[in-house]
């Protein structure tokens, strides 16, 4: 099978030095493998983008040696895609139309008493599902996956090892098109990663846990699941995932191998710096390790 990664920025601002650490990780895993890297501005979320983020991000990316085999693509222009696929899911009874407001849904655990209420937080119980009576005189303001009964998902990290999560106890019947009319990151993601053909998610460990509700997904669209990796975050002083809200820096691209070496570090790679070489030397050599730790993943 052909090798297709990618990196997914939300161009929420420009990278810093904990999405660096993600975008290399997928870059790297793609050289390794010598397959294709593309870069897909995730900005479906229109609210929390930032105008000029995203042509910022692949300039950043640019100046660091990263640059896509392909044009890079705009989520918000790939809105028929996400049309089609949701649509296939109502017409199947894979998804349906949900009224709930979080009030509602708070109000329904509290019902069920405090203990309840707490442990399951905002896990859609289901209120709307056709089976317990459908949307009745109400009208759809989400659009959510209807579980299958086995929504208990195993599956195998590269760095993390086995994972396992009971989708329905944790999350509930998730939603794919959000009471604002805008899509869901869930079914955004899935559906792109098929069509652009990605065969490995290379991306940062604050996702890992999406990663079961995506393989659902695919299931009840057909679709193939990819090959996951979940990169280290960089943690800022307070413990937290790096973030603009504690401070992440803009990186200095002034000195571009400076910043490569320092996301670089945080994937295990470090090598010393020798006068005269450019990011073309750097990229070669932290390649060449990374290709190293894949063979060994083949072996192992
Ligand atoms: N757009 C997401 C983010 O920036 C990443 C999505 C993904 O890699 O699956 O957090």
């Amino acid at each position: 099978m052909a090798y297709v990664g990618r990196f997914a920025p939300s161009p929420t601002g420009p990278l810093h030095a904990g999405s660096l650490v993600a975008a290399l990780a997928s870059w790297l895993d793609a050289r390794a493998h010598r397959g294709t890297w593309l870069v897909r501005i995730e900005d479906v979320d229109a609210p929390r983008c930032v105008p000029g983020a995203d042509d910022e991000i692949l300039r950043q990316l640019g100046r660091l040696g990263l640059v896509p085999d392909a044009p890079p693509q705009w989520q918000s222009r790939r809105g028929a895609l996400y049309e089609t696929a949701l649509a296939r899911l109502v017409a199947d009874g894979s998804a349906y139309g949900c009224a709930c407001t979080r009030l509602d849904i708070a109000a329904f655990w509290l019902a069920q008493g405090q203990d309840r209420a707490r442990h399951a937080e905002l896990v859609y119980p289901g209120t709307c599902r056709p089976e317990r009576g459908g949307l009745g005189a109400r009208t759809a303001r989400a659009w959510r996956l209807r579980l299958p009964d086995a929504s208990v998902v195993d599956w195998h990290d590269r760095r993390l090892g086995p994972q396992h999560q009971d989708v329905n106890a944790e999350v509930g019947d998730f939603v794919l098109r959000r009471a604002d009319g805008l899509w869901a990151y869930q079914l955004a993601v899935v559906v792109d990663d098929a069509e652009q053909g990605i065969s490995h998610v290379v991306r940062g460990e604050d996702l890992a846990d999406n990663t079961a509700r995506q393989i659902l997904l695919q299931r009840a669209l057909d679709l193939p699941t990819p090959s996951y990796l979940h990169s280290p975050l960089v943690l800022a002083v307070d413990g937290q995932k790096l973030s603009k809200q504690n401070g992440a820096q803009a990186l200095d691209l002034d000195d571009p191998q400076a910043a490569l070496q320092t996301a670089g570090a945080v994937l295990g790679l470090q090598f010393e710096r020798r006068a005269g070489t450019q990011i073309g030397d750097w990229l070669a050599a932290a390649t060449h390790a990374w290709a190293a730790r894949v063979n060994e993943e083949a072996r192992s």
